[in-house]
This record gives structure tokens, C-alpha cells and sequence, in this order.
């Protein structure tokens, strides 16, 4: 296949954007067998530990290869290490909340459809000031950065949710979060009006935790509302039989 060529994602018929077309969301990139060889290497993963970033690692991801939409978040908190499950503490369920107004029936089929991961998917500890979750440094996302783009070349999914600034500015860098929520990109970063042409399609949100300022302000909650009505739309377009 050349550089840029259209690609045709398994199982769906849908064009697939080409791989010259964006950095930020990768086709080609993985070295790994398969989905779940790529899941085994990441548990084991210590790069983060070793480097001495963290005291101890412990990869928290969920997903599996028949799912068409692939949320990414922060990283995981306390709880989430604990459980070994992605948003499984407070802003959890507010983000399950907001998946149930987007279409979504209950937690379950949120956790069925949607392949969980983050931008590091290791607690990264708490602030210095104990105010909070630490956000990880540019150093520990490029360190954790070959799992996403392993998971986004073997999952190819449809749909991909940005949760709060971070994954915002891998995938749609130097753009603010009021210029994007409610709003559907492509891959490149343009903005989408209708029904899309060509997966995936990029559909942030704000991130739920209550750590985030951003829903603060009362004017985004319809900015919020929006999003999730996009959310539905979208996930419809990608996963009809769901
Ligand atoms: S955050 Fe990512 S790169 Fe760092 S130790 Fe955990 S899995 Fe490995």
C-alpha cells in the first residue's frame, strides 16, 4: 500500500484514512501480533518505575478487538489501580452518567463497547500539594506513547473520545477545549458536519473528574450537551448493530 493510500477497515466496509494522512493517530504502528499480545507486553510493562517516575507500575487498560470506539483519558487514579479497571472510581461514574445521555444503556454496555485506556495508564501519584491526582509529565506520555499507538493500529477504531486536555493535545494539538467540545473532527483535525465519509472520527470531551475547572462555568453544560448528542450520532455511525 503507498503512503496515503485509502485503507478499509475490517469487518465494517468503511474507508479508513491513509496512514501519511495524520502523526497523531497512527495506522502502521505496531510491532506486535495482535491486540492481545500488544495487552500482555503492556501489563508487564515497568518503563515508568524504572525511570523513576513512579514507585510501582500497574498498567490499567480494558478493551478487546471487536470494539469500535476507543476512549482515552489522563491516567488512572487510586481507585482505578486498585480495581485494575478504568474509570471505576468518581469521575467513573459521572462519565458513565454522560455515556448513558449519549446513547449508551448502562455501565456494562459502556464497558463492553468502548476500549478504556489513557495517555498513561499507571497511577502517576499525587500532586505534590496533595491537592489531587499528579498529571503526568511529557516524559511519561512519550514513555507510554508506543501502547496507544499499538492499540490505535490494531483496534482501528471508528470512534476515538479525547477525555480532557492531555489527549486533547495528542490528537488535536494547540486547540482549547471550549473551540472542540461538541464538535466531531476527522483524523486531521477538520471538523465534521453530517454523517462522516471516512474512520475515524475524533469526539472530545471534558474530563469528568472533579479535578477539571472547565464544567465550572455554566454555559458548557451545553457545550457538554452537545457533545453528547455528537457522542450519540457518532457512535451510531460507527456501531449501528450496538
Ligand atoms: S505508564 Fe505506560 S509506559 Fe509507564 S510504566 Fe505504565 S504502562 Fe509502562
Amino acid at each position: 500500500m503507498t503512503s496515503g493510500e485509502e485503507m478499509i477497515s475490517p469487518g465494517v466496509g468503511r474507508r479508513y484514512f491513509g496512514e501519511s494522512e495524520s502523526v497523531l493517530v497512527p495506522t502502521q504502528a505496531a510491532p506486535f501480533r495482535s491486540l492481545s499480545s500488544l495487552q500482555r507486553e503492556q501489563r508487564a510493562c515497568t518503563r515508568c518505575a524504572q525511570a523513576g517516575f513512579i514507585a510501582q507500575a500497574h498498567p490499567v487498560f480494558s478493551g478487546h478487538a471487536g470494539q469500535r470506539v476507543l476512549l482515552i483519558g489522563q491516567a488512572p487514579g487510586p481507585v482505578e489501580q486498585d480495581q485494575s479497571r478504568p474509570f471505576a472510581g468518581r469521575a467513573g461514574r459521572q462519565l458513565m452518567r454522560w455515556m448513558i445521555r449519549a446513547g449508551f444503556r448502562d455501565e456494562a454496555d459502556v464497558r463492553e463497547r468502548i476500549y478504556m485506556t489513557a495517555m498513561t495508564t499507571c497511577f502517576p501519584g499525587r500532586r505534590p500539594d496533595g491537592a489531587g491526582d499528579r498529571r503526568p509529565s511529557a516524559a511519561e506520555v512519550a514513555l507510554c506513547t508506543p501502547w496507544l499507538d499499538g492499540v490505535l493500529a490494531l483496534l482501528r477504531p471508528q470512534v476515538i473520545i479525547p477525555i480532557g486536555s492531555l489527549a486533547l493535545e495528542r490528537f488535536l494539538p494547540g486547540r482549547r477545549l471550549d473551540d472542540v467540545i461538541g464538535r466531531a473532527f476527522t483524523a486531521t483535525g477538520i471538523p465534521i458536519s453530517g454523517s462522516p465519509q471516512v474512520a475515524p472520527v475524533l469526539v472530545p470531551l471534558p474530563h469528568p473528574s472533579g479535578q477539571s475547572r472547565w464544567l465550572n462555568d455554566p454555559a458548557r453544560l451545553e457545550l457538554l450537551d452537545r457533545a453528547l448528542g455528537t457522542l450519540r450520532e457518532m457512535v451510531e455511525w460507527a456501531d449501528p448493530a450496538g
